[in-house]
């Protein structure tokens, strides 16, 4: 068994996306993202030196990023795969994970540039259960958050400056993945620009 990578632009629907193959497939999600959020959070040494970087919507330091991957991994959870949700973003990730577990599949969730900044900026999630909503596109049900509490969270770098920011380093450094795992044959492509149950229907299709 090996890992899963959900790869895409910010704002893609990686994150809502990840809920949905966590429960087909049993894997773990782990995101580079919420574990350095939570860092910042525990301020931790890691946390503080991320957040510089995270709040101009720069990528943070390679080593930085696989020292809490190498940790995560050696988790009893993730001996049979993860589902990798915001890593790698350079090639210097990916080459530093082919070492470490198999990738099978890379799922990539294509969205074009001009829908991210309303996707990012109406961005919300429940900060008691982690599900992602959006004030226009995935509204909070009326009935409220299933988990029963729902606790308003808003990122603090989905804000239009720094959008521009996290989707020039997504062009510069980070796309140029799709070709190194296209090369390596586990490349797989779907159109995220669509309601979320058809982009899951793919997803899964592909796992399948
Ligand atoms: P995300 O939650 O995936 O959108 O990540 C939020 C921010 O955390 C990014 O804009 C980066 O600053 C940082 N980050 C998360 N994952 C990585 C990674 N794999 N490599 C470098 N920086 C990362």
């Amino acid at each position: 068994m090996g890992s899963i990578v959900l790869f895409g632009p910010p704002g893609a629907g990686k994150g809502t996306q990840a809920a949905n193959i966590m429960r087909e497939t049993g894997l773990p999600q782990v995101s580079t993202g919420d574990m350095l959020r939570a860092a910042i959070k525990a301020g931790s040494s890691i946390g503080l030196e991320a957040k510089a970087y995270m709040d101009r919507g720069a990528l943070v330091p390679d080593d930085v990023i696989l020292g809490l991957i190498q940790g995560r991994l050696l988790e009893d959870d993730a001996k049979n795969g993860v589902m990798f949700d915001g890593f790698p973003r350079t090639i210097p990730q990916a080459e530093a994970l082919a070492d470490l577990t198999t990738i099978t599949h890379v799922l990539a969730i294509e969205v074009p540039d001009e829908r991210i900044v309303e996707r990012i900026c109406g961005r919300v999630s429940c900060g008691a259960c982690g599900a992602v909503y959006h004030d226009v596109f995935n509204n909070v049900p009326s009935s409220g958050c299933p988990c029963g509490t729902f606790i308003e969270k808003r990122r603090a770098d989905d804000n239009e400056s720094t959008v521009q920011n996290r989707l020039h380093a997504y062009h510069e450094q980070t796309s140029p993945l799709a070709a190194w795992y296209q090369e390596r044959g586990v490349f797989h492509a779907v159109n995220g620009d669509r309601d979320i149950n058809a982009v899951s229907q793919d997803l899964l299709g592909l796992l399948n």
